[in-house]
């Protein structure tokens, strides 16, 4: 059997990171959670797979958190929570994306392909933080 490529190590290890982590990471992220495992991995291997991985439709970048992208290893239309103080990005899986929204976007001749819903403001343990601060 032929030895696996490290070229794909790092891609399979860049695009598992995506699909197992529910954290959105940000390149930064991804770096920081494989370098100890992958010693030679550079940001600029990151950034070269993340944009192959949304050109190939494989990733979706999902917002701009204080200057970097965030990405989504879940590639189905879902809604967004982005906590503005701690800047956490979550799924609102009982949120669903309103397909009268859809309608209503397709309705001067677009064909909608898809649909990127964002909600923002400060996420349930920031605002139980802030309770605990002014108690
Ligand atoms: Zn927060
Ligand atoms: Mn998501």
């Amino acid at each position: 059997m032929a030895p696996v490529s490290k070229h794909f190590r790092k891609r399979d290890a860049i695009l598992d990171c995506l699909r197992h982590s529910r954290a959105h990471p940000s390149a930064e992220m991804i770096y920081a959670r494989l370098k100890p495992t992958i010693p030679n991995l550079s940001m600029g291997t990151v950034y070269r797979n993340l944009a192959v991985f949304q050109q190939q439709g494989l990733i979706r970048c999902v917002a701009t958190v204080r200057g970097a992208e965030r990405y989504d290893g879940r590639t189905e239309d879902h809604v967004h929570f982005l906590c503005t103080r701690c800047g956490n990005v979550s799924d609102l899986d009982d949120v669903p994306v309103p397909p009268q929204l859809c309608r209503a976007a397709s309705r001067c001749g677009n064909r909608v392909e898809s649909a990127s819903l964002i909600f923002s403001g400060v996420c349930q343990s920031c605002v139980r933080s802030g309770e605990s601060l002014s108690k």
